[in-house]
């Protein structure tokens, strides 16, 4: 008897699960049928590419971590290695921005932590004071309890507030557009914890873990910049993986512009009820949307009313498109972080063209900022044209540059960066032991719950894909 799998959401996660959906099915012989369903008339969720004027935009994420290796997996799975670009090895410089100055991240900075002593002395970015509280980590005990608590106060408890507040904080809380203090140490660093107790000392810890010890194997075959850059995307942009993605999966039933509405238990399975009113049974359900739209789905189950407090942070970002001659800046480096204490407009820039090469054509420079994180959501009051004054004003400030650019795309992604609050494994852990027992078949995936980057969710919905298939084949 023909099973029948549906996937909410057609994000990077929920596209994914589809596809080892049907990869698995394939390989087991299990006959199944799949139904993406996704609420926007454009699949790919936060990953979106733009190419205009021979400049390729990204419009959400500009890229994934190499070690990880499922994007990779993907990747090569999909024949997309020779698309693959890495990181233009010129530009590996960083800056962040102390007292309205651009300082060099210091050499050895790990996940923001500093590891090595002498650019630890020298650098601008903390005072004698922080330079020695930082260097008690070295002697300072572990603690006792592995109990979670938040990522700020961790970093703060090793290496003390100026490293947290001057290079830890702007880093590691950019990527999840955070608040270091409240996001949740075991849900985002699990790492930071083990080598604490391993090592007591957390920049032993991450020197040990430099050593190339067990490294993750990168698939093989593949080309030079998977095996030399940190990060990676794709010539054309991410969106090739996402086109790649729908194009192998055009066979199955694909519903976009429309939104699930309610998910009920029926003794033959599940029952969907679309936007459109059509109702869609399945046997098995992948939840790849927003924990907060999950949550919506599974009002009859207590345990999911903790999505709703996964509070999403909306951010914004605008590309800038110069003239090189009008950019009074030699752009050697990958661009720049803006702690949150600096009170600017902007959270980030990347020089994208030099980080990119791929990105801007010959002659021009394209510039990325980022608006928002929690705690300034200010700018979601203001109009398009505001906001385009004020970075601008922000890159006149901070770089000098003065002259109108060719054009400048501004990119808005409400409630669109998940907050881990402390306690958050364990709460999810909980929510997927009731789900087992209460509504099987049904599986949670995507950046709400287990990492927001891109290979996680690759991961999540491969993982995903695989539960869902042992538990309809059982
Ligand atoms: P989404 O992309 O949010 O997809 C979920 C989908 O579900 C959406 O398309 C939504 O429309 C749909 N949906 C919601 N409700 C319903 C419903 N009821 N019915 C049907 N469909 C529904 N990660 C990296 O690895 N590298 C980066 O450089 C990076 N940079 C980032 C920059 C920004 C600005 C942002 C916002 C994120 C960035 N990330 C980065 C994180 C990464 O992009 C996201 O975590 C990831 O793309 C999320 O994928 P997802 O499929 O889980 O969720």
């Amino acid at each position: 008897m023909i099973k029948s799998v549906a996937v909410i959401g057609g994000g990077i996660s929920g596209l994914s699960a589809a596809y080892y959906t049907r990869k698995l099915s394939r390989e087991r012989g299990i006959d199944v049928s799949i139904t993406i369903i996704e609420q926007n008339p454009r699949l790919g969720g936060k990953i979106q590419s733009l190419v205009r004027d021979g400049f390729t935009i990204e419009q959400g994420p500009d890229s994934f971590l190499a070690r990880k290796v499922s994007a990779l997996d993907l990747a090569g799975d999909l024949g997309l290695e020779d698309l693959l670009a890495g990181t233009n090895p010129a530009a590996k410089k960083n800056y962040i921005l102390h007292r309205r100055k651009l300082h060099t991240m210091p050499p050895g900075l790990m996940l923001g932590i500093p590891t090595q002593m002498w650019p630890m002395m020298k650098t601008g970015l903390l005072s004698p004071l922080g330079k020695a509280r930082a260097a008690m980590d070295l002697l300072l005990p572990a603690k006792r309890s592995t109990e979670d608590e938040s990522l700020g106060g961790f970093i703060q408890r090793r290496l003390g507030k100026e490293v947290l507040e001057h290079m830890t904080e702007p880093l590691l809380a950019g990527i999840y557009a955070g608040d270091t203090a409240q996001l949740s140490l075991r849900a985002t660093f699990p790492q930071f914890l083990d080598m604490e107790q391993k090592y007591r000392s957390l920049i032993l810890g991450l020197l040990a873990s430099k050593r190339p010890a067990v490294k993750p194997a990168a698939p093989a075959g593949l080309p030079r910049p998977a095996l030399t850059s940190m990060f990676l995307t794709f010539k054309g942009g991410l969106s090739v993986l996402i086109d790649a993605l729908a194009k192998s999966l055009q066979s199955e039933r694909l519903i976009t512009g429309t939104a699930v509405r309610s998910l009920a238990s029926s003794h033959e399975g599940y029952e969907l009820l679309l936007g459109d009113g059509e109702r869609l049974k399945a046997d098995g359900v992948i939840m790849a949307a927003p924990a907060f739209a999950a949550a919506d789905l599974l009002c009859d189950v207590p345990e999911a009313a903790y999505l709703k407090q996964i509070h999403y942070v909306s951010v914004a970002n605008a590309a800038f498109a110069f003239r090189k001659e009008d950019v009074p800046h030699d752009l050697k480096g990958s661009g720049f972080l803006i702690p949150r204490s600096e009170g600017r407009g902007i959270t980030a820039c990347t020089w994208t063209s030099s980080k990119w090469l791929h990105t801007a054509p010959e002659g021009k420079v394209l510039l990325r900022t980022y608006i928002g994180r929690l705690g300034d959501q200010r700018w979601t009051a203001m109009s398009d044209e505001e906001l385009k004054a004020r970075v601008a004003g922000e890159l006149r400030d901070l770089m000098g540059i003065t002259a109108k650019p060719l054009f400048c795309e501004l990119t808005r992604l409400p409630q669109s960066m998940p907050q881990y609050p402390v306690g958050h494994v364990e709460a999810i852990q909980k929510l997927r032991g009731k789900l087992d027992k209460a509504k099987p078949g049904v599986q949670l995936c995507g950046a709400g719950y287990d990492g927001v980057g891109i290979p996680d969710c690759i991961r999540q919905g491969q993982q995903a894909a695989l539960n869902i298939i042992n538990t309809i084949a059982g």
